[in-house]
């Protein structure tokens, strides 16, 4: 089959790979029919998280069953089901507590900073196609996949939606959910996202449907703001045209944002970076918009984390968490928590996801992609790839 494949930073490529097998009776194969790239993968990409090895990327995807083993009782071939990007087994200690990006089975091992395994239970779940960390697992930017658990993970959709139309339940809106739900999201708060990406732009929408009074979207970039004025409804602050804390407290009668959430991650150490070369390694932090947020939010008022951070040890900036009583929360969204109901929300058309979509091109044109979602160019938000 065609599928993506990561060599090393900046250099990915559509090659030929075997076709994926069953390996376990729990697993089943999935013939993919929409996948799209990620700002996490341009984490790998851009050589951020490191992958010694090749890997077939993506974690955003949905197709067709194809096969199942003889342990899956959910699923049976032609079922048409989207893939949660993460990876949980449903029956263990974290998966109980409905923590699925925790599962102890998916990826039993942890590595600390050094590369040392790391001895706990749970060692966060395994993600589709997100490095050896994540447990190695070949992604969905494939014409065919491998899928664990599947009596758990996919779930099937309804055929009246379209692939465009539901894709984005596989982890961006979700993860904009989980932003939300972390944050205690509810009405009358005024929210300030950082960030005005895919997940962004998700958060904004999700920030709405939690009752928010008013919406703030930020970023660098004019053309994601328009994105975000567009798609999600959202009054917007370009970054760039001074201090956003400052300008959130101008707004809003100089208390600060009820709640921030930081959709944005180690990108913004990226650009900094890009513009500050020599930039130390130790300023990188302070730098970071989990600054900003804490800067942002007000006084008792609470900060979500869905942009990732992938550096051992950072710059945390205590004093705010400390003076200003902030609460703050974080991680990998635990998508299987809440899909279900978020199926619902897009098939009873209270919400809608395909409209952050600007290139939709076949899986062989993916390289080039990568390129131009990594540029930020041609006006690019979000790619949808069709194997
Ligand atoms: P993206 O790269 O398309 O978007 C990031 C946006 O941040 C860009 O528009 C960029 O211009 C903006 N930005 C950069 N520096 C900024 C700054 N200092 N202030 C304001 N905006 C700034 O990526 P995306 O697909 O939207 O993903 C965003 C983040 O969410 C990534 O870190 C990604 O890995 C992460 N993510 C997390 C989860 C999760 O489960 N927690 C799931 C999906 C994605
Ligand atoms: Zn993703
Ligand atoms: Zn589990």
């Amino acid at each position: 089959m065609k599928a993506l494949v990561f060599h090393k930073p900046k250099h990915v490529s559509v090659d030929t790979v075997d076709d994926p097998v069953i390996q376990e009776p729990t697993d089943a194969i999935v013939r993919v029919t929409s996948t799209a790239i990620c700002g996490s993968d341009l984490h790998i990409y851009n050589g951020m998280i490191p992958q010694p090895h090749d890997l077939i990327l993506g974690h955003e995807f949905m197709g067709i069953v194809e096969e199942v083993g003889t342990g899956v009782t959910k699923l049976k071939r032609g079922d048409r089901v989207i893939v949660p990007f993460p990876i949980a087994c449903g029956h263990c200690h974290f998966c109980d507590m409905d923590l699925p990006t925790h599962c102890e089975n998916s990826n039993p091992e942890m590595y600390g900073p050094q590369g040392e395994i790391i001895k706990m239970k749970g060692a966060g779940a395994a993600l589709y196609g997100y490095t050896d960390l994540y447990g190695a697992v070949s992604g969905g930017q494939a014409e065919y996949a491998r899928i664990q658990y599947a009596d758990y993970n996919p779930r099937v959709v309804p055929e009246l939606l379209s692939d465009e139309q539901i894709l984005f339940l596989t982890d961006i809106f979700p993860t904009g959910w989980a932003a939300c739900e972390w944050a205690e999201v509810s009405n009358g708060d005024v929210v300030v996202v950082f960030g005005c990406g895919p997940v962004g732009i998700m958060a904004q929408k999700a920030a709405w449907l939690h009752g928010a009074k008013r919406v703030i979207g930020v970023d660098r970039l004019p053309y994601r703001l328009e994105m975000a004025q567009r798609a999600a409804n959202s009054e917007v602050i370009n970054a760039e045209d001074g201090d956003v804390a400052e300008i959130v407290r101008e707004m809003t009668g100089g208390y600060g944002a009820d709640v921030c959430i930081d959709a944005v991650g180690m990108e913004a150490h990226r650009t900094t970076l890009q513009k500050a070369a020599n930039v130390l390694q130790a300023e990188k932090g302070s730098m970071s918009v989990l600054k900003d947020c804490f800067d942002t939010v007000r006084r008792g008022g609470r900060v979500s984390v869905v942009g990732v951070y992938g550096s051992p040890y950072d710059n945390y900036p205590l004093y705010q968490w400390f003076e200003k009583s902030i609460r703050l929360m974080g991680g990998q969204a635990w998508v299987q928590r809440w899909l279900d109901d978020l199926i619902k929300l897009v098939a009873e058309g209270k919400v809608a996801l395909d409209d952050i979509i600007t290139h939709k091109v076949p899986l062989s044109e993916a390289a080039g992609m990568y390129d131009v979602f990594n540029k930020k160019e041609d006006g690019c938000v979000k790619v949808v790839l069709k194997p």
